[in-house]
């Protein structure tokens, strides 16, 4: 016995979409409601690390040819994952940790994105089911149950099922969840992006071009950096001309890095929000001065345009609530500090575990409100253990215990030194 209804996803972005793409594919109704008024508006031109969870994700909700055209425009893989100092000495490198022989299958691998080309890919052919320039404001539920939505232009929708896949700053979670905040956590990161030019990669540690890395000085900071490259003809740049072109090309290669400390390391945090990017470079030349001249010259020449400040905020784990058929995935509910690099693949595992639930539902296989209450209580499981992770790498990441930091990169050496024990710590 099949069950008709129709879902209203509120947020095209990572996870939104992806739903969106899992629902069409099964032929369950969908529709997108987005606010940016174009596809490419409010996207940032960083690289996303893409996991095997959201790689399992991509791969269950896309239709086969779009999941190709994903495996397609990645980055090339990679080398090592480093774990450097300051002067850039190896601490540990993870390389396929995988046991020997094992197949990699870019359904389960790790991929470098440009969040631009993934949005390009996760927005196709999904034409009279995304909706633009549609702000929700807010919603009511009639007495028989279904959701009205109310947007900016004054329009409505109806829902049976509504998801809120509407970001970290989620107007649906305010209403129906507003207990579940966002905190500061008095971190603050500023970000740029380098071009991997032919003269760039002559001047620079093949380190720094070969795999990600994260740079460990004695204590209160630390640096990311991973490079994007891409072969000739990947991508395609679509992005507005209003759009700032180096930041937003994803049609080339380049080091991306993040540099991390707490508010009260940097000598006049209150004016960084105003800074230009040229501005913030000086800050950040500042801090890392005496560290491995590479890495001041990665920030010296990343273009300004590229150079942002983010403050960085988390999530506060909630406890379970009344399951109804308005349900939440994402950074709309779990919102994490960037340090692990996992919030857009939850958002993904949200996506195709959701994804599942409904269609199991929309087969008559369990009652809808069976397959949102099941969903909620595995997603609050994996979701808020990821916002913990995370958090919790954030504090490692500017801790100011020297003598921790010190232990924890001799653990390192360690491991180095030791690779099957490594494999074995390392695998997944
Ligand atoms: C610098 C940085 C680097 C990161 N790197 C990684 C990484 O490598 N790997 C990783 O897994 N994660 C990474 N993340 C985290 C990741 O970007 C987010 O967790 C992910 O984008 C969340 O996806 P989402 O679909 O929940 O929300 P989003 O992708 O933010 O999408 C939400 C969408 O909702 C729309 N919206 C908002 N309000 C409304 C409204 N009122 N009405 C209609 N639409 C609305 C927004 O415009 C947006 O399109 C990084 C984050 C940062 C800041």
């Amino acid at each position: 016995m099949f069950e008709k209804f129709h879902v209203v996803v509120i947020g095209g972005g990572t996870g939104g979409l992806c739903l969106a793409q899992g629902l069409r594919q099964a032929g369950v109704s969908v529709a997108v409601y987005e606010r940016s008024r174009t596809r490419t508006e409010r996207l940032q031109g960083y690289r996303v690390h893409i996991n095997p969870n959201g790689c399992h994700a991509l791969h269950t909700c896309l239709p086969p040819a779009l999941w190709e055209r994903f495996v397609a425009t990645c980055g090339e893989p990679g080398g090592a994952f480093g774990f450097v100092d300051e002067q850039l000495r190896e601490l540990m490198l993870l390389a396929g940790e995988l046991p020997p022989g094992a197949v990699r299958d870019p359904a389960c691998a790790h991929h470098s994105v440009s969040r631009i080309t993934l949005h390009q890919v996760l927005s196709t052919e999904l034409d009279g089911i995304a909706h633009y320039d549609k702000k929700f404001e807010r919603y009511e539920r009639r007495d028989d149950g279904k959701i009205v939505c109310f947007f900016a232009d004054g329009t409505t929708t109806e829902a049976d099922v509504l998801v809120a896949a509407d970001g970290a700053n989620s107007a649906v979670r305010a209403q129906f969840l507003p207990g579940a905040v966002r905190v500061d956590t008095g971190i603050l990161a500023i970000v740029g992006k380098l071009p991997l030019t032919g003269e760039v990669r002559r001047d620079l540690p093949k380190r720094l071009y070969d795999g990600p890395n994260m740079v460990m000085p004695p204590r209160g900071c630390g640096m990311f950096t991973a490079p994007h490259v891409l072969g000739d003809g990947v991508g395609e740049n679509d992005v507005s001309a209003e759009l700032d072109p180096v930041l937003f090309d994803n049609t080339g290669s380049y080091v991306m890095w993040a540099y991390a400390a707490a508010r009260g390391r940097y000598p006049d945090a209150s004016r960084l929000a105003d800074l230009t990017g040229a501005e913030l470079k000086s800050v950040i030349a500042e801090m890392i001065q005496g560290w491995h001249p590479a890495l001041s010259r990665v920030v010296a020449a990343s273009p300004e345009p590229t150079v942002t400040m983010l403050p960085i905020y988390t999530s506060v784990p909630v406890d379970a609530w009344q399951s109804t058929n308005i349900t939440l995935l994402g950074d709309a509910i779990h919102s994490m500090t960037p340090f692990r690099g996992i919030g857009a693949n939850t958002a993904l595992r949200d996506a195709e575990l959701l994804c599942g639930r409904l269609v199991a539902a929309s087969r008559g296989e369990l009652p809808l409100s069976q397959a949102i209450e099941g969903y909620e209580r595995e997603m609050r499981d994996y979701g808020f253990a990821a916002v913990r992770a995370s958090a919790r790498s954030a504090e490692q990441f500017v801790s100011e215990n020297a003598a921790g930091r010190m232990l924890y990169k001799g653990m390192l050496r360690f491991f180095n030194a030791v690779p099957p024990l490594k494999r074995r710590v390392f695998a997944d």
